[in-house]
């Protein structure tokens, strides 16, 4: 079942195009993971959906029905990249306060605040003002007052960015169990690694396209057949790389802190022809071990460049 559909979407600022043409799927139930550098076109991507900025072109649809943002607005939670809190309000006066817009009143507005404050964690700082929070902490009180209303599809713009790591941990759990509740997460990150291990999905950005689409797996296969193996030795052995180089399958080498790394296409007899060909040049071989084939290595073989952490 669809959440939401994004057909043919642009938007461009003075001349300048920041989303050139992305259209993607998202399902209900799922946390959809939004990947790309620094000024991919993240930001500018969700803030359409939410209908914070006019689209240049294009459409998006919600929940195979309407695309009118303005009568879906309610069930939508957004988390900004950028703080959107009442610094001089406490936390609980914070969630209170957001709660309130979608129209819940009296005791049910208590009973959702007190739950909010639970949930992420602020229970016991529930009356501290939002200034006095520390980074992770105001980040968890912004997704608070995101969720308190319960919307179906919740939006978090890069929320882990220059937290702590417990409120970082807090997060990661926290949006995964709004799935296990029910909701549909969209969740942008320049992070591979936390979208690697949370999301269903995951659309990978760079310049204002989609440059990939998939599972974890299915984008780690797109990498194809490549292997890579980190060899560490006792100490660097001359001319070993360029007699690595020389082995069929083995595509590229480099040497760095007593460790070999050995990027290889799948061939016959590959490992044992490495390991002979450093015994034979002297190596003293402590761990050979194979690396997990990670986003990182799928961004650099569909860009030509490091997706930076
Ligand atoms: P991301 O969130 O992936 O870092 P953004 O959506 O913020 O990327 O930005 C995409 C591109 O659009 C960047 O080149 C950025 O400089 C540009 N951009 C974003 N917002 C504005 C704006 N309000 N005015 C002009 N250019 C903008
Ligand atoms: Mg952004």
């Amino acid at each position: 079942m669809k959440m939401l559909e994004i057909k043919k979407i642009y938007k461009d600022y003075d001349n300048q195009v920041a989303v050139d043409g992305i259209n993607l799927t998202i399902n209900k139930g799922q946390i959809y993971g939004i990947l790309g550098p620094n000024g991919a076109g993240k930001s500018t991507l969700i803030k359409m959906i939410c209908g914070l900025i006019r689209k240049t072109s294009g459409e998006v649809i919600y929940e195979e029905s309407t695309n009118k943002i303005r009568k879906w607005k309610e069930n939508i939670g957004i988390v900004p990249q950028d703080f959107a809190l009442y610094w001089d309000l406490t936390a609980e006066e914070n969630i209170s306060f957001f709660c309130s817009l979608y129209g819940f009143r009296g005791k049910e507005l208590k009973e959702r605040t007190k739950k909010t404050l639970e949930f992420v964690g602020l229970l016991d700082v529930k009356d501290k003002k939002a200034s006095e929070f520390s980074g992770g902490m105001k980040r968890r009180l912004n997704i608070g007052c995101a969720i308190a209303h319960s919307p179906k599809l919740i939006i978090m713009d890069e929320p882990t960015v220059g937290i702590d790591p417990q409120s970082r941990n807090h997060i990661l759990q926290s949006v995964l169990k709004l799935r296990e509740e029910g909701a549909t997460v969209i969740y942008t990150s320049h992070y591979m690694q936390e979208v690697d291990d949370i999301c269903d999905k995951i659309a990978i950005i760079d310049k204002g396209h989609v440059i990939a689409e998939g599972t974890s797996d299915e984008l780690k296969n797109l990498v194809g057949e490549m292997n890579i193996f980190n060899l560490s030795v006792t100490k660097k052995v001359n001319g070993l790389e360029e007699k690595l180089k020389e082995i069929t399958g083995v595509e590229k080498v480099t040497f760095l802190e007593n460790e070999y790394k050995i990027s290889t296409l799948k061939s016959n007899n590959l490992i044992s022809n490495i390991v002979t060909t450093v015994a034979e040049s002297g190596g003293d071989i402590k761990n050979i071990a194979s690396e997990e084939p990670s986003l990182e290595a799928v961004f650099l073989a569909l860009t030509g460049k490091n997706l930076r952490e």
